[in-house]
């Protein structure tokens, strides 16, 4: 080091400014993921009985309006969906693992 050189200062306080997010942010962060765990722990607990027998659990999932209403008997005599009246163009067999 030759004299009369000064070491380069470093302003300690402007160097730890970084990283720090709204509190806000991070709360509806944590607010989602408890209503979606929510969601999840409804379904699992629950298991969807069919809506026209009111007996059998729930096996089809009609296509293309999505809706999970009615067990694999039911299923066969519904042309429409009973939740959103949606035409009954397919269905897909659910299994619950
Ligand atoms: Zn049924
Ligand atoms: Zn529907």
């Amino acid at each position: 080091m030759l004299p009369g050189e000064a070491a380069p200062e470093i302003p300690s306080d402007s160097a730890t400014v970084t990283g720090v997010e709204p509190a806000s942010s991070a709360d509806d962060r944590s607010r989602l993921q408890v209503a979606m765990l929510q969601t999840e722990n409804a379904i699992l607990e629950r298991p969807l009985i069919c809506k026209v027998c009111n007996s059998a659990p729930v096996r089809e999932l009609y296509l293309p309006c999505g809706h999970l209403d009615s067990c694999s008997e039911c299923t066969k005599a519904l042309d429409n969906c009973p939740t959103c009246c949606a035409q009954i163009r397919a269905t897909v067999k659910i299994f619950f693992a």
